[in-house]
């Protein structure tokens, strides 16, 4: 497989780069982005085309003047990336091609709790897997994302030494994988990665300003403001599951009291189920909920109730348009979001009362989707989003 093309005008490669970045896109967002007449646009895609660099999709969609667009995507054959989404107990690989199409995904199951060291070999593994899985080379990747389920300190890099996970603090994991892999690789927190990837083909499409919490074994988010997701003084910004509701609550992981997390981690939730249906898995614990069980219902309820506080003072402090929810516990969505709404409704100022609340589309795969936009991004060296 050829390496990712390069042609040598700087405006062919400002529209590769655009490719890279968007995926497939429509010849007048190109055009706008690039911020390029419609005669420069014609003439550089003209090129490109000719050259076997970009090709016009099959997929038409509807303009605004309901005249069909074929969208612009970079040749599918031009190279691939790897997103590598380190989990609680389990690490996904997914590869996807130029044209930002999924390719093959695979998936470990680990302990709880594993090491980096074994959560770096099995992510090589997993790579390997996944390219035989599509029938690619090795040499069809062009670099890797990952995402880490801790804050990234951005001064070093390395996984933030206040994390809650303490045998991966301090660890730089885009260079224990570079060892493994041999490429370009960049980290970022695993709840950032999932809002870069619904801003960009999921639920956060179309939302300047959003908040996303990510409701998983752990409790993460993002805070995206002006279509960015806000980093903070060092890379810890939107670690909601930490936001304190009760200072006489359980003693949450990272040391604190009362934590979202300790209310509304999937973890909590199936402990609190315990005395009435002893230790469910989530997915017996959701069949539940969807056959109106009055324990589980309860306990869903309440859940949802620590999110909609937290939302609440998230609102009156950065008046989002949306708040999203991401997560496997997003697949309960419906039994928690009218209780997070009617939180809102009850807590917030009223100029928040209307703000949108939404469950993720993308799946269990979006941390690792946002890493392989992540990776290229990393390939088209903009700073946009750097990580
Ligand atoms: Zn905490």
């Amino acid at each position: 497989m050829p390496v990712l093309p390069r042609p040598s005008g700087s405006l062919s490669t400002r529209a590769i780069d655009l490719l890279i970045v968007n995926g497939p896109m429509h010849r007048a967002a190109l055009a706008e982005q690039a911020g390029w007449a419609r005669s420069t646009t014609s003439r550089v895609i003209g090129e490109l085309v000719a050259d076997g660099f970009v090709v016009e999709t099959d997929t038409v969609m509807t303009g605004s003047r309901g005249r069909p667009h074929r969208l612009l995507t970079l040749n599918p054959d031009a190279g691939c990336t790897v997103g590598i989404d380190f989990g609680y107990r389990h690490i996904r690989a997914v590869v996807a091609d130029a044209a930002h199409r999924i390719r093959a995904i695979a998936v470990g199951e680990l302990d709880v709790d594993y090491p980096p060291e074994t959560g770096v070999r099995v992510a090589g593994e997993l790579v390997g897997e996944a390219l035989s899985q599509a029938r690619l080379p090795d040499d069809a990747l062009l670099g890797a994302g990952a995402a880490v389920p801790a804050p990234i300190d951005r001064r070093t890099g390395r996984v933030s030494h206040s994390s809650m996970i303490p045998t991966w603090a301090g660890r730089d994991v885009a260079a224990d994988l570079r060892h493994v892999l041999n490429l370009p690789v960049t980290v970022d927190n695993d709840a950032k990665l999932a809002a870069a990837a619904e801003t960009y083909w999921g639920a956060g499409r179309g939302y300047g300003a959003y908040l996303f919490l990510k409701l998983h074994s752990g409790v993460g988010g993002a805070l995206v403001l002006g279509g960015t997701i806000v980093d903070g003084g060092n890379g810890s910004a939107g670690e909601f599951g930490h936001v304190g509701l009760d200072l006489t609550g359980p003693v949450c992981r990272c040391g604190a009291r009362g934590c979202l997390e300790v209310y509304a981690g999937i973890p909590a939730i199936l402990e609190a189920l315990r005395p009435a249906h002893g230790l469910l898995t989530l997915a017996q614990a959701t069949r539940l909920v969807e056959a109106g069980d009055p324990a589980v219902r309860r306990v869903f309820r309440e859940a949802a109730s620590k999110v909609g506080q937290t939302a609440s003072l998230l609102c009156n402090a950065f008046n989002p348009d949306a708040v999203i929810i991401g997560g496997a516990l997003a697949r309960a969505s419906e039994h928690l979001i009218p209780e997070i709404k009617n939180c809102i409704r009850t807590l917030a100022l009223p100029t928040n009362h209307n703000v949108a609340v939404l469950a993720t589309n993308l799946g269990p795969e979006a941390s690792a989707m946002g890493a392989v936009r992540l990776a290229f991004t990393q390939l088209a060296n903009r700073t946009a989003h750097p990580r």
